[in-house]
């Protein structure tokens, strides 16, 4: 459960020591919000696909697991695609919000309060200069253009492509077109590796 960041002082451990939690469906990890700008990087290893949010706003998300394994880029509890890794994956277990503060996630079992053989996280609300990403600063003026982007387009020319635990992800099959709905269409194709 992502919390904001508070003024504790926090410090990392080793992803060596865990079995790659924060990339296993079984934990509750399947899908993540994702900004323009990451279309392009990751559309051919992923699913990039829609979800509608309580105002019916389609909010496109890069999905990570089918709910019941690891992502299918973990392999012996290992990235294998690790500079292709999602952002979300990058500022894990920080993460960006809409009010561009920063949230923490404490179930990440190697974030600890013991200063001995870790790393700097966290101190005071700021983070370390090994946690620092630019996206914490300005992911809300990125999320605002993402949502302007696929804001005109009719729910009706979105059909579920996938369901994982109840939950329909969207594909588009209308006739708008753009840039980032050809890396949509074509990151369909990962669907395969998520039944
Ligand atoms: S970031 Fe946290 S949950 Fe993910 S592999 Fe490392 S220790 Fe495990
Ligand atoms: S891309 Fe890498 S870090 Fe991200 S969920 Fe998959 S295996 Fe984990």
């Amino acid at each position: 459960m992502f919390e904001l960041l508070d003024n504790e002082e926090l410090y990392f451990g080793d992803c060596k020591n865990c079995q790659a939690k924060c990339c296993d469906g079984r934990e509750g990890i399947i899908f993540s919000q994702i900004l323009l700008d990451e279309f392009e990087n990751i559309y051919k290893n992923f699913p990039i696909v829609f979800i509608f949010g309580e105002l019916n706003y389609a909010k496109p998300v890069v999905l990570l697991t089918n709910g019941k394994t690891l992502c299918p880029y973990n392999i012996d509890f290992k990235c294998t695609i690790y500079e292709q890794r999602p952002n979300v994956c990058k500022t894990y277990p920080l993460s960006a919000n809409l009010d561009n503060q920063i949230y923490i996630d404490k179930d990440c079992p190697q974030i600890t309060t013991i200063k001995d053989n870790t790393t700097p996280l966290s101190k005071d609300m700021k983070l370390s200069s090994y946690f620092q990403n630019d996206i914490f600063g300005i992911y809300q003026e990125k999320y605002i253009k993402t949502h302007y982007e696929f804001d005109i387009l009719e729910k009706n020319d979105f059909k579920e492509v996938i369901n994982i635990n109840s939950m329909a992800f969207y594909g588009y099959f209308g006739s708008h077109n753009s840039k980032y709905l050809e890396f949509h269409k074509s990151s369909l194709l990962n669907l395969n590796k998520y039944v």
